[in-house]
């Protein structure tokens, strides 16, 4: 049957993301590295990552956590040289996205097909809109579909109601795409999404990571949702 609206996932589901955090982060290290020295890219790499990952649990999506990570693993360090960290973390959400390989395909077809597609995003809300503008998303979606929940939370079965109250839509009669079991394929079945598709074409951030039911359908290739 075909679903009444498709909610897609935006990060790394219709545009790739996870690059440009590995980017940054890299550079913040080799920064780090050259003015503070006490260890090498490498060394500070994993000490970002890993507070990265221990202050997402706090801040969520929010960019102020960069200001936090910078506190907890600079903390000493001279004002500019923590200032010039934070501004390269930052940079983050300045860099033009690409598309995921096949999603601007798929968006066309569904839209042609006249398939009632939104998107439900918990990343900060101007970044969001820029991605808008980037990848010329009004090609396929107007403004209301693009549905933003708070950044300071993950995306939750509450959110994913609330998702598919505003697009008047039953959870049973939608479908769910995303990459990430935690935020989007898991909360989606807990409200009754039956049709949920996990996207695994790109590397996922393991905090995104969980197992999901066999009943999910897993694809590699975004063209393949509707196969
Ligand atoms: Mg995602």
């Amino acid at each position: 049957m075909k679903p009444k609206v498709i909610v897609f996932d935006l990060d790394d589901t219709i545009c790739q993301t996870r690059w440009i955090f590995e980017k940054q982060m890299k550079t913040g290290a080799e920064y780090l590295a050259n003015t503070l020295g006490e260890k090498n890219a490498d060394g500070w790499l994993t000490e970002i990552e890993t507070v990265n990952n221990k202050l997402f649990e706090i801040f969520k999506v929010n960019p102020k956590r960069w200001v936090k990570l910078v506190d907890q693993i600079a903390g000493e360090a001279d004002q500019n040289i923590k200032e010039r960290a934070i501004d390269i973390f930052n940079q983050i959400y300045f860099e033009p996205l690409p598309f995921v390989d096949g999603a601007e395909e798929t968006l066309t077809k569904l839209t042609n097909n006249k398939i009632d597609i939104a998107i439900h995003t918990h990343a900060n809300a101007d970044w969001t809109w820029r991605k808008y503008e980037w990848l010329g998303l009004s090609r396929f979606f107007d403004k209301d579909k693009i549905l933003i929940s708070n950044e300071d939370n993950h995306k939750t079965a509450a959110s994913w109601k609330r998702v598919f109250g505003e697009l008047n839509c039953l959870p049973e009669e939608g479908m769910v795409v995303g990459d990430s079991p935690r935020s989007d394929i898991n909360p989606a079945l807990e409200i009754g999404v039956k049709e949920c598709v996990l996207y695994q074409g790109g590397e996922i951030w393991s905090v995104h990571q969980m197992e999901v039911p066999k009943s999910v359908k897993v694809i590699n290739d975004i063209r393949n949702i509707l196969d």
